[in-house]
């Protein structure tokens, strides 16, 4: 039986694209050296801009270049059940709040001189300890300083920096929205409730995640749910220094393979310019 586990985590909301076949090959390397099973998780919550044709093909394509998981598929939209009971755990813990402010409400709270923190203009605040009208879709955010005061550091253990406190990162982040408005769980609250759910040992993924880690760090805290070893890789970046975005069809794995391209031509189209440790 494998205790050692990883996952792979696209959103399909756009088709694959060069980054993801680098970010599949890190896991997938570091997963081989771990002795470890790779989970394939499709995280779908935001049907605002997740397409099933998207998953469709991110999961033919994945299987083409030769990755292969463990286990059935897992998508996030069927398993909103456990989100909604652990949101329901932090309100009953008085740690959430309902919020209707909108992003120019927020820009307008900061009169010109806005605060950003890792996840964008910091939120002031402006609706905690308001009584909203219930009866319209609102937001909830989790209340950063009440939960801060229920801990002390914040460790994370990484493969590149050893353990890491990430508790300023937590504070520097503030109210973030856990159950969105339109969606109901939020980013944060599912990859976080699904890692530990799916016994994941070993996170891996890209750099520019590191900071939401910090809030899925004091949700784990909060929820009493094991924290796993953090492994962030470099992201494939334009000539420059732009992130790969989906929208660019030149490395899409489409394009590619309809240009003729083998799986290990693509593979190391995706992996030539790092040497992975
Ligand atoms: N679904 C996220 C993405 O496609 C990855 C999330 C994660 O690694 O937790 O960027």
């Amino acid at each position: 039986m494998t205790c050692t586990l990883t996952r792979f985590a696209p959103s399909p909301n756009g088709l694959l694209h060069l980054g993801h076949v680098f970010a599949a090959h890190v896991v997938w390397n570091r997963a081989n050296q771990l002795g470890a099973g790779v989970l394939l998780r499709i995280e779908d919550t935001d049907f605002t801009r997740c397409r099933p044709e998207f998953d469709a093909a991110i999961i033919e394509d994945l299987d083409w270049l030769g990755f292969s998981w463990t286990g059935e598929v897992v998508r996030q939209s069927e398993r909103k059940p456990l989100y909604d009971r652990a949101a329901e755990e932090l309100k009953r813990m008085g740690l959430l709040y309902p919020c209707l402010c909108t992003r120019k409400d927020i820009e307008a709270s900061w009169a010109g001189t806005p605060e950003f923190g890792p996840e964008g203009m910091r939120y002031r605040g402006t609706c905690k300890g308001k009584s909203l009208d219930m009866n319209q879709p609102l937001a909830w955010r989790l209340d950063m300083q009440a939960a801060l005061q229920r801990m002390g550091p914040l460790a994370v253990q990484t493969v590149e920096h050893g353990t890491i406190d990430f508790r300023p990162l937590a504070e520097a982040t503030g109210d973030v929205v856990l159950l969105r408005k339109d969606i109901g769980s939020s980013y944060h609250l599912s990859a976080t409730i699904d890692d530990a759910e799916q016994n994941i040992t070993h996170v891996i993924r890209g750099e520019d995640m590191r900071d939401a880690t910090a809030v899925h760090r004091v949700l784990q805290s909060l929820l009493g749910l094991p924290v796993p070893i953090y492994h962030f890789h470099p992201l494939l970046t334009e000539s420059d220094g732009r992130k790969l975005a989906k929208r660019d069809g030149a490395d899409g794995v489409r394009m590619l393979r309809a240009q003729g391209r083998s799986a290990a031509e693509i593979r190391a189209l995706a992996t030539a310019h790092w040497s992975l440790a």
